[in-house]
């Protein structure tokens, strides 16, 4: 039943209890306003309290990973990995909603289901699913590039007589896999985090891999003690130092081309990179990301690793990527990923040469057999950038959504507001440096740009904001420009929107670097919100 607008108005409605959400909600309520979070899942954390998956971890390392708003809560909590476990992770985002007070501003296993411009109240009428009708004069959509799951959709699937669980959506009861007969299907970060951990202890468990992705160790271990306490002994100076770097996180940046380098020395430097771990990888050398040659010496070179560690040549083969780049879409990072193959209670499914044609009663059917199995775990990732702000069920007075203007890829200005929406905020959504940066200091830049915007239209009597369509042209060229030399784009990913008439490609997120980008959002607020439409 909808109920009239009987709830009070609020100044802005929070959608998402992740990352951005609960920094967003303490912000904008310390400002003074009033602030109402809505959140589909029963507790805060977004992806992180979802994705409770075994062996689910952060693929950052810790003390870039996290809040650095606050030098006391940045100094008060001591991680114990130097990367995070989801656990961990998920009982320090609990830390900071409750010492900030921001978990009672949240309505919790509330989704909202549809948010409408009333252009003569100047407010979002948001609806929803608990059949809650509030008004907001702002809507912050704090819900995540990678949030809403993408669901299986083999035939047969309701068949299935065992368990089905999906790694986006982990149930937070547990779930048995010890001595049973498991599938995992989807090789992408979650399913190479998962697979080793069920393989230790499943009796049986089959990997049903489409595409293979390139994992290189993470190495994890305790955190390295002397950076905590340099950064601790001034949080804000480093946190101003995470703005002016490229992924807003300390991985060093390669210097040299792979050209500058004799071939020993590119080996050496690999070598050394793949036993220091973790995201050094991505950038070994300075051109590997545009130059397909440089590309191929990192892409061979976990393509020799993987046939050193994996003793069935066969299995290797499969299990090494082709005919595509390394760091397209993102690296993965796995612990003992390939060593996992060795096991003699592990079998790898290669559906190029076997797809699935249904699930039974008792498992996955392929063309060739059939792999009887007690649980079927789906690692398939999400329906990216779009699927939760799809879902939130947003229209403007002409009755379209954000999205409907996106069919040749996301059109906003600055990855934080869309045309044609007044006073709706994307946080790290398309258009924005998002899934290329450190999630927890792009979240912090763009909640401070939103609040400082907000704070500037009270303080000037200004009751909407909106883009002008120039500014989203030129912002929009600006940023097909920055990808436009990325062998990421040329390839088809969760990263890149691919027009169906002309095949024309465009890179989802802003990939101009989160250092220039912090640049540009400050040069517009300098000069009063340039490109913006105050009404
Ligand atoms: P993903 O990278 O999109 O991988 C999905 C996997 O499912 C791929 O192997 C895909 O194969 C496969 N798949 C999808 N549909 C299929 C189908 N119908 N049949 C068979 N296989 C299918 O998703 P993800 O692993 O969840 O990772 C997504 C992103 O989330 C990552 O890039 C990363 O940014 C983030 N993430 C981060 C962490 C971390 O911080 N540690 C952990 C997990 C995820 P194809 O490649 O052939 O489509």
């Amino acid at each position: 039943m909808i109920r009239n607008f009987t709830s009070a108005d609020y100044d802005v409605i929070v959608v998402g209890a992740g990352i951005g959400g609960i920094y967003g909600v303490h912000k904008l309520c310390q400002m003074g306003l009033s602030v109402l979070g809505l959140e589909a899942g029963a507790g805060v954390g977004g992806v992180w309290y979802h994705n409770r998956y075994p062996g689910a971890r952060v693929d950052l390392e810790s003390a870039d990973f996290c809040y650095h708003f606050s030098p006391e809560l940045f100094r008060d909590w001591r991680w114990t990995e130097r990367y995070a476990s989801q656990n961990e992770l998920s009982r320090y985002l609990g830390h900071v909603a409750d010492r900030f007070g921001v978990r009672e501003r949240f309505r919790f296993n509330t989704q909202v289901v549809a948010a409408h411009w009333i252009p003569e109240r100047h407010v979002y009428a948001v609806t929803t699913s608990a059949g809650d009708r509030v008004r907001c004069r702002f809507l912050v959509m704090a819900t995540g590039a990678l949030s809403l799951p993408r669901k299986p959709d083999f035939p047969g699937l309701s068949e299935f007589q065992g368990q089905l669980v999906l790694t986006s959506r982990w149930p937070d009861h547990p779930v048995e896999w010890a001595g049973r007969r498991v599938a995992v299907v989807g090789t992408g970060s979650s399913g190479v985090q998962t697979i080793p951990v069920v393989a230790e202890a499943a009796e049986r468990l089959y990997v049903f891999q489409r595409t293979p992705s390139y994992s290189v160790p993470v190495r994890n271990g305790p955190p390295d003690e002397r950076q905590w306490k340099e950064i601790c002994s001034d949080v804000t100076a480093a946190r101003d130092y995470l703005f002016t770097l490229p992924t807003a996180t300390r991985t060093a940046q390669a210097e040299r081309a792979a050209a500058d380098l004799s071939e020993a020395d590119r080996i050496r430097l690999m070598e050394r990179l793949w036993m220091r771990g973790g995201q050094g990888f991505k950038a070994i050398f300075s051109d590997q990301g545009t130059n397909k040659v440089a590309n191929d010496y990192v892409a061979e070179f976990v393509r020799t690793k993987i046939r050193e560690i994996v003793n069935d040549p066969k299995i290797a083969e499969l299990l090494s990527p082709r005919g595509y780049p390394i760091c397209s879409p993102r690296l993965c990072l796995g612990s003992g990923y390939y060593e996992t193959y060795n096991r003699e209670n592990v079998t790898l499914i290669d559906l190029r040469s076997e797809p699935i044609q249904q699930i039974t009663r008792t498992g996955i059917e392929t063309g060739e057999r059939l792999y009887e199995v007690d649980l079927i775990i789906f690692a398939l990732g999400f329906e990216a950038f779009t699927g939760a702000l799809d879902a939130a069920g947003i229209r403007n007075t002409d009755g379209l959504a954000p999205t409907d203007q996106w069919k040749r890829g996301p059109r906003t200005y600055l990855g934080l507001t869309i045309p044609g929406f007044p006073n709706l905020f994307t946080i790290t959504g398309a258009g924005s440096p998002s899934v290329l940066a450190n999630m927890f200091l792009a979240s912090e830049q763009h909640i401070d740009f939103v609040a400082e915007c907000i704070g500037h239209m009270y303080e000037t009597g200004r009751t909407t904001i909106e883009p002008a369509q120039e500014a989203v042209r030129a912002w929009t060229g600006h940023a097909a420009d920055a990808a436009k030399d990325l062998l990421r784009l040329q390839v088809d990913s969760y990263l890149v929107h691919v027009n169906h008439d002309d095949r024309d490609r465009t890179l989802i997120p802003y990939a101009g670097g989160f250092h220039h980008y912090v640049q540009r959002c400050r040069q517009v607020v300098a000069r009063g919100y340039d490109g913006f439409a105050f009404g």
